[in-house]
């Protein structure tokens, strides 16, 4: 007998698998996470927030709390750019504005607050939504059968050991993952390109800003390469170093011999003075690399975050990129272990989210080579995409989307052109409810939605039908009734389809199919194609 018995275990309860646990507890699934550490975060790492994050934390009651919390730590809204020394030369601007020109794609912003400040606040919003969490307690062994995974967790204080029986196992214990090792899951891709460093540091640094709002500082000059990262006040920050010395050249494992003198020289390299008194306060080491899973399932267990894909911190996606997979299997898990879907739909955990990491991965290390390492510039290098494609353009394509003619396999698209194509995030339009300001994404993050236009009546009846005949919970909407005013008269043409068409929405606000009009509104329909989304065989 286990000593304890629950649907899903998580293993690692950092970002990831702290997202994993919300965002299952969302979905009324009680999950146990254990955590190695005695806590969340103590390293900020991770601060760069996409807005398609946002919108998960916002769908999951945890947006407003975040958004307050990070302007306590970053001014927002500031660019990143290169320089030569952060007293010196500015050698490039890459993003001016981090939310110029994007505000109109989403409700949410772009936003900075770091990992040792969001994780607590992630923590809490699971907890309230019945996860348990065990810190200082490790993962020590597991074995995986035809119904379940039992493992062996070991409480680091006590020594004490329990048994622990769950269906399913999310692997989010990072990117030295034993689980994927022990899986035999090989990761693919560039490998390890620096033994970076991170020097955290304290001392005045606000003179030096001059009065500029910057994020994110590539540093590039004859010492070293790397990025700064400062929080308000303004006398503390990170500089993450990648390499030293000849840039045609250079030192790339810069943790070796390194001592808290060596950092201090490396610090004063990139501020450009030595005129600002700085106290180290600690030294982090960590692989630059570029590695994406060969497969991110086997069997009961499902690699995210980190332990399922790997990349340099240039674009702010590492982290990002795992929450999204953490969103992409929790509803899954959901509805096939309350049975409303096949356990076939687990499957398409895989199929979506590894194209989607291997896609960015590939372009952080794009941003990396171009912004920090010329000197690894090669023929394969792909091409810098628009920001937008990667955290809000990436394109699923599996038996839980239904294409519309023949599948396109196209891995991303400007989401202002894709306009409710099946396969990609459902568009943001702004619509009026009692009065309120509201997002499209509003309506979308628990059940299915079928997505009605001003026209659509016949969805209605349709789509209850359905539901009742599938035994599962569909959310109807119809625009422009159920107290729901799109004044601006947008949603058709935002969502492809005419005034009485309907789009179906996945709870993770995925467009799964579309009608363009009328013509699928029946419940033959309808229960054939969440039949087959569901991956429920037909009966
Ligand atoms: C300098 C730097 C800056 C970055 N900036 C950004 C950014 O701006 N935006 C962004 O999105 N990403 C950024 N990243 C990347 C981001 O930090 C990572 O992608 C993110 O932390 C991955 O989270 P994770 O939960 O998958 O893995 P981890 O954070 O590595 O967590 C894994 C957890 O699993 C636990 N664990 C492992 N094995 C076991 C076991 N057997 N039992 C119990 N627990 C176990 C570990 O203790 C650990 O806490 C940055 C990274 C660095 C280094």
């Amino acid at each position: 007998m286990p000593d304890i018995e629950v649907p899903v275990l998580i293993v690692g309860g950092s970002l990831v698998g702290m997202s994993a646990a919300l965002l299952l507890g969302h979905h009324g699934v009680p999950a146990l996470v254990v955590e190695h550490h005695r806590g969340t975060a103590i390293h900020p790492r991770a601060a760069m927030i996409t807005q398609r994050t946002m919108e998960v934390f916002r769908t999951v009651g945890v947006e407003q709390i975040v958004l307050k919390k990070s302007d306590e730590q970053f001014v927002q809204d500031g660019a990143i750019m290169a320089v030569e020394t952060l007293a010196g030369k500015e050698l490039a601007w890459f993003i001016a504005n981090l939310n110029e020109g994007v505000r109109d794609v989403s409700p949410s912003s772009r936003i900075f607050i770091t990992q040792s400040l969001l994780e607590p606040l992630l923590k809490s919003r699971a907890e309230e939504l019945g996860a348990q969490l065990r810190f200082a307690t490790e993962m020590t062994s597991f074995e995986e059968d035809a119904t379940g995974v039992t493992a062996e967790i070991r409480e680091r204080d006590t020594g004490k050991t329990s048994t622990v029986r769950a269906r399913y196992m999310i692997a989010a214990d990072g990117s030295h993952s034993r689980i994927r090792e022990r899986l035999g899951i090989r990761m693919l891709g560039r490998g390890v390109f620096s033994k970076s460093i991170t020097i955290y540091f304290r001392g005045d640094v606000a003179p030096l800003l001059r009065g500029r709002n910057l994020s994110v500082m590539y540093v590039l000059n004859s010492t070293l390469s790397g990025f700064f990262r400062i929080e308000k006040p303004f006398a503390s920050g990170f500089l993450a170093v990648h390499w030293l010395g000849d840039p045609k050249n250079p030192i790339t494992d810069v943790s070796k011999d390194l001592t808290n003198e060596r950092a201090l020289e490396l610090l004063y390299a990139g501020l450009g003075t030595r005129d600002i008194p700085i106290a180290i306060e600690n030294v982090m080491q960590w692989d630059a690399t570029a590695d994406t899973a060969e497969r991110f399932q086997r069997g009961r267990i499902f690699l995210a975050g980190d332990a399922a894909h790997v990349m340099p911190p240039s674009g702010g996606f590492g982290g990002n990129t795992g929450v999204q997979d953490a969103h992409n299997i929790a509803w899954k898990l959901a509805l096939v272990l309350n049975g409303a879907a096949g356990p076939e739909l687990l499957s398409t955990y895989d199929l979506e989210r590894r194209p989607a990491a291997a896609f960015t991965v590939e372009q952080a290390y794009s941003r990396y080579v171009t912004r920090s390492a010329p000197y690894l510039r090669s023929d394969d290098l792909q091409a810098i995409q628009n920001d937008l494609n990667i955290e809000l353009g990436y394109c699923y394509h599996s038996p839980a989307v239904i294409p519309e003619g023949t599948e396109d396999g196209i891995p991303h698209e400007n989401p202002r052109e894709s306009r409710g194509k099946p396969g990609m995030r459902a568009p943001h339009v702004s619509l009026e409810r009692n009065g309120e300001q509201i997002s499209t994404l509003d309506l979308f993050g628990r059940n299915f939605a079928l997505l009605a236009g001003p026209e659509g009546d016949p969805w209605r009846e349709s789509g209850r039908a359905a539901a009742k005949q599938l035994g599962i919970k569909l959310d109807i909407f119809e625009i422009d009734k159920d107290g729901l005013t799109d004044s601006a008269g947008v949603f058709s043409s935002a969502y492809g389809i005419t005034r009485s068409g309907a789009v179906l929405v996945r709870p993770d606000g995925f467009v799964a199919w579309r009608s363009k009009d009328a013509s699928g509104a029946s419940a033959a329909t309808l229960g054939r194609t969440l039949t087959s989304l569901l991956c429920r065989t037909a009966s």
